[in-house]
C-alpha cells in the first residue's frame, strides 16, 4: 500500500482509538461497567467484535478489552526515511478502526443520542433477512457505501441511478461542510428508502459501521461462520458479498480509515479524486483495493469491474415476450415483416473479446435501416457485432457465447433466428413489428442475457447492429480470419487422442430428442462447437448444455460406437436413441436439428453420398431442394441413409468412414466446392486420391440422377468402384 495511504490511516484510526477510549471511560464513569450496552433489533450484540474478536458483549465493561486491543493493533506511521513493510499495519489500522466506531457508535445507543431523521442508523437483523438474503443469492448484485457529497447534485443523482438500473443497493454516508449526499438527493427529489436500493444511513463517518456490521452478519447468518472464527467470516464477506465504497473528494483521514477496515473485508475503494494515490494490485481484495477513476460516467463500470460484481438485468426491456416457450417458434413467411440472410440476403454474428476499457457496459449501437424502414415482405443484410470484455474472459469462450444469440433471440416472441457466424438467417414477425421491437432490441436481449448466463466471465457487454451493406460485408470479412482461426485451434487431434467427447443438447428446443455428439474429427452439425468449444462450455458452466461424455468400452471401431456414449445419447434423447454411430451414414447414424450446414445424402444408383449446404437454392440430384431435405432431416430423428453436417466435417477423416469415407463424395454445389477446395485437396491428398475434387460433380455438370452417372463414369469416380452401399 502507498505509504501516503498507510500514513492517513494510521492517522483516521488513531483518532477513532482515542474517541472510543474517551467515550467509554465517560460511559463506564456515568452508567457503571456493569450497564447493559447493545445495538437494537439485533441477536449478535454488537456484530463486529462479536464476528473478529469471538467476544459477546452486553455490558459496558466488556468493551475495555476491546479498546486495549484496538491500541495494540494501531502502529506508528511509516517512518520517512525508513520505509518498512507497513501493509499488515494499514490493514490492522482498518480493523482497529471498525471495532472502535463500533464501540463509540454502542454508547450512542446507551446514551440515547437520536438518529437524524431520514437516516437509519444501525440495521436491525430483520433487515438483514429479507435484503441479505437477495445479496448472497446473486438477486442484489452487490452495494455501494458512497461516502460524499458527489461534487455536484447531477453527479449524485446520476450514480445512484446508475447503481439502481442495476439493483445495487445505495448506502449514503459521511458529509463535507456538513453536506451529505442525501441532502443534494433531497434537492434533486429522488426517492430515498429500502424500497429504491438508496439508503442513507448516517451524516457522519461512524456510520460507516452500521453497513460494514450488515455485511460481517451475512457471514454469521447465511455463511454460518462462528463467532470469532475472524479468517472465515473476512473470507466469506470477500468471496460472497459484493461490495464496494465509492468516495467523492479528496480523501480525508477518517474516510481512509474506514476504507482500510472495508478493504479488510474484501471491498474495495473508488475515488473520483485526482489526488487519491491507486492501490494496486490485488491481494485482500479480488482485484485492486483503491483505484481512481475521475469520469463520473465510467465510477459505477468501474466498480462493478473492480469489485467483480456480477450484474443482473431483472428485466429484459423489450416490447415483446421473452420466454424459453417461445424457442422453437417459427415465424413463416405469411407472418414475416421483414427477413435477413439465409439464401435472400448477407447476415453475420460475430462475438469478440474486447478489452475492459475498450467497451461501455449496456452500449447499444444501430446502424442503418431499422424495420420500420424497410420494405414490408423485404429481405436486408445485417450484421450483429457483439463484444464482451471481462477479467476472466478468454478469447477461446468466444464462440461459446456467440453461439448463444442463436437461444438468446429465438426467446423473443416474434423473433426467429437459425444458422449461425456468417450464415444467419432471421425473421421478425407482423406482430413483434407492430408491437414495436426494432433492431436496438436484439442489443438490449443480448447485453441482458450474457450477463445473467455468464455473469462469472463477462463484466461489459456492447452491441453494435447494422443493416448497411457495406458495413455488413465489412464485418464478414472481419469474421472469416476469427471463424478460421477456431476451426484450426482443434485440427491435429484424433478420435483416438481422446477418451472424452462432449455433448451439446442447446438445439433440443428445436428438437428435443437430438443430441450432437462432437468429438475431435466432428464438430457440432450447425459448424460452430468443435471439441474444444466443449471443453470451454463446460468449464464455464459445468451443468450447461456441454457435457463430458466418457467413450468407454469401443463397440464397434469403423461405426464408431462406444458404450458410454450410446448410455449418454440414450438418456439424453428421452430414452429414444438407443445406439449412436459417430462414424456411420447408413448404421444409427447421429440425429439432426435443424441447424446443420449441410445435409448429406446418398444418392443410391451412384453408390454415392451428396452434400447440399443450406445456401444451394437448387435441385440436387436425387430431386430435392435444401429446404425440401431439411424438412425429412431435421427435428432430431435418426435417418440412415440422410445426415446433418457442419462443412468441416466433409474433409474430416472420420467423415462416414463406415461407409469409406471421401471417396463416396460424388455431388456437392459449386460454390461449397470452391469455398472448401484448399481443404477437400488436402484431404483427397491423404487419401491418394488424384485430381478427386474435379471429379466431384456440381450443379453445371449434374443436377438429375442420369447427368450424375454420366459425369461420373466420364471422370471415372472412385465411388463407382466402392462396395456397394446397400
Ligand atoms: S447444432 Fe448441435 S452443436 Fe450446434 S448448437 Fe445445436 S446442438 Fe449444439
Amino acid at each position: 500500500m502507498s505509504r501516503e495511504v498507510i500514513t492517513s490511516v494510521i492517522r483516521g484510526a488513531t483518532d477513532f482509538v482515542a474517541e472510543a477510549e474517551s467515550k467509554l471511560d465517560e460511559a463506564v464513569k456515568q452508567y457503571g461497567a456493569d450497564h447493559p450496552v447493545e445495538f437494537p433489533g439485533t441477536a449478535f450484540q454488537l456484530p463486529m467484535i462479536h464476528a473478529l474478536m469471538g467476544l459477546e458483549i452486553t455490558k459496558l465493561g466488556q468493551l475495555q478489552p476491546v479498546v486495549a486491543h484496538c491500541r495494540e493493533l494501531v502502529r506508528p506511521q511509516p517512518a520517512e526515511q525508513l520505509w518498512l513493510p507497513y501493509l499488515g499495519d494499514g490493514l490492522d489500522a482498518g480493523v482497529a478502526t471498525l471495532l472502535a466506531q463500533e464501540t463509540t457508535c454502542a454508547i450512542r445507543y446507551v446514551n440515547e443520542e437520536p438518529i437524524e431523521e431520514g437516516f437509519t442508523g444501525f440495521i436491525s437483523d430483520t433487515i438483514l433477512r429479507e435484503l441479505g438474503i437477495q445479496l448472497v443469492d446473486g438477486r442484489m448484485p452487490g452495494f455501494a457505501a458512497i461516502l460524499g457529497p458527489a461534487p455536484t447534485d447531477e453527479i449524485a443523482v446520476h450514480t445512484v441511478r446508475e447503481l439502481q438500473k442495476r439493483s445495487i443497493l445505495s448506502f449514503l454516508l459521511c458529509n463535507r461542510d456538513g453536506k451529505s449526499l442525501k441532502d443534494q438527493l433531497d434537492a434533486q427529489g429522488v426517492e430515498m428508502g429500502w424500497d429504491t436500493y438508496i439508503v442513507p444511513v448516517g451524516r457522519d463517518t461512524h456510520s460507516a459501521i452500521y453497513i460494514l456490521d450488515w455485511a460481517i452478519r451475512g457471514a454469521l447468518t447465511f455463511g454460518g461462520h462462528k463467532k470469532g472464527d475472524w479468517q472465515s467470516c473476512l473470507k466469506y464477506c470477500k468471496d460472497r458479498i459484493f461490495a464496494f465504497g465509492i468516495t467523492f473528494g479528496p480523501i480525508p483521514d477518517d474516510w481512509y480509515a474506514v476504507g482500510a477496515g472495508a478493504i479488510v473485508m474484501g471491498f474495495p475503494v473508488i475515488s473520483d479524486d485526482e489526488s487519491t494515490p491507486e492501490v494496486r494490485p490485488s491481494g485482500v481484495t479480488t482485484f485492486e483495493a483503491l483505484v481512481r477513476q475521475t469520469d463520473p460516467e465510467q465510477i459505477v463500470p468501474t466498480c462493478i469491474e473492480v469489485r467483480g460484481v456480477k450484474v443482473k438485468v431483472e428485466e429484459i426491456d423489450i416490447p415483446v415476450s421473452y420466454s424459453p416457450a417461445f424457442e422453437g417458434e417459427r415465424v413463416r413467411r405469411e407472418e414475416m415483416h421483414v427477413e435477413f440472410g439465409g439464401k435472400y440476403s448477407k447476415a453475420v454474428e460475430l462475438l469478440e473479446t474486447a478489452e475492459l476499457n475498450d467497451i461501455n457496459d449496456g452500449e447499444i449501437t444501430v446502424h442503418g435501416k431499422d424495420f420500420d424502414a424497410l420494405e414490408a415482405g423485404s429481405a436486408t443484410d445485417l450484421a450483429i457485432h457483439v463484444q464482451v470484455a471481462g477479467r476472466k474472459m478468454k478469447h477461446d469462450f468466444d464462440s461459446i457465447l456467440e453461439r448463444q444469440v442463436h437461444r438468446y433471440c429465438n426467446e423473443a416472441m416474434g423473433f426467429m433466428h437459425t444458422g449461425q457466424r456468417d450464415l444467419i438467417w432471421c425473421r421478425i414477425s407482423k406482430g413483434a413489428f407492430d408491437a414495436g421491437f426494432r433492431l436496438k432490441h436484439i442489443g438490449t436481449i443480448l447485453h441482458a442475457k450474457l450477463h445473467d448466463d455468464y455473469g462469472s466471465i463477462v463484466d461489459k457487454v456492447a452491441v453494435t447492429i447494422t443493416t448497411e451493406s457495406d458495413e455488413v460485408a465489412a464485418l464478414i470479412e472481419q469474421a472469416r480470419p476469427a471463424f478460421a482461426e477456431r476451426d484450426e485451434r482443434v485440427a491435429g487431434m484424433t478420435d483416438e487422442s481422446v477418451d472424452t467427447f462432449y455433448s451439446c443438447t442447446l438445439c433440443q428446443s428445436f428438437a428435443p430428442n437430438h443430441v450432437c455428439m462432437i468429438t475431435p474429427e466432428r464438430l457440432g452439425l450447425c459448424g460452430a462447437y468443435n471439441w474444444l468449444d466443449g471443453q470451454a462450455a463446460y468449464e464455464i458452466n459445468p451443468t450447461g448444455h456441454n457435457q463430458p461424455v466418457a467413450k468407454g468400452k469401443c463397440l464397434d471401431e469403423q461405426t464408431g460406437q462406444f458404450e458410454g456414449v450410446n448410455q449418454f445419447v440414450y438418456d439424453k434423447s428421452n430414452r429414444t436413441v438407443e445406439k449412436f454411430s459417430a462414424y456411420s451414414l447408413m448404421q444409427d447414424p447421429m440425429t439432426s436439428c435443424g441447424c446443420f450446414e449441410c445435409i448429406v445424402a446418398v444418392v443410391p444408383e451412384a453408390n454415392g453420398v451428396m452434400a447440399v449446404n443450406r445456401e444451394h437454392a437448387g435441385e440436387t440430384p436425387i430431386g430435392m431442394e435444401f429446404s425440401t431435405l431439411a424438412g425429412s432431416v431435421g427435428g432430431g430423428a435418426q435417418t440412415p441413409g440422410f445426415l446433418g453436417v457442419g462443412r468441416l466435417y466433409l474433409t474430416s477423416r472420420k467423415f462416414i468412414s463406415a461407409e469409406g469415407g471421401l471417396p463416396r463424395l460424388v455431388w456437392m454445389p459449386k460454390e461449397l466446392k470452391e469455398a472448401m477446395r484448399e481443404k477437400l485437396e488436402k484431404r483427397a491428398e491423404e487419401l491418394s486420391l488424384d485430381g478427386f475434387v474435379d471429379k466431384i460433380a456440381d450443379e453445371t455438370q449434374a443436377t438429375t440422377s442420369e447427368e450424375l452417372l454420366e459425369h461420373l463414369a466420364k471422370v471415372d469416380h472412385p465411388a463407382l468402384k466402392m462396395d456397394p452401399l446397400f
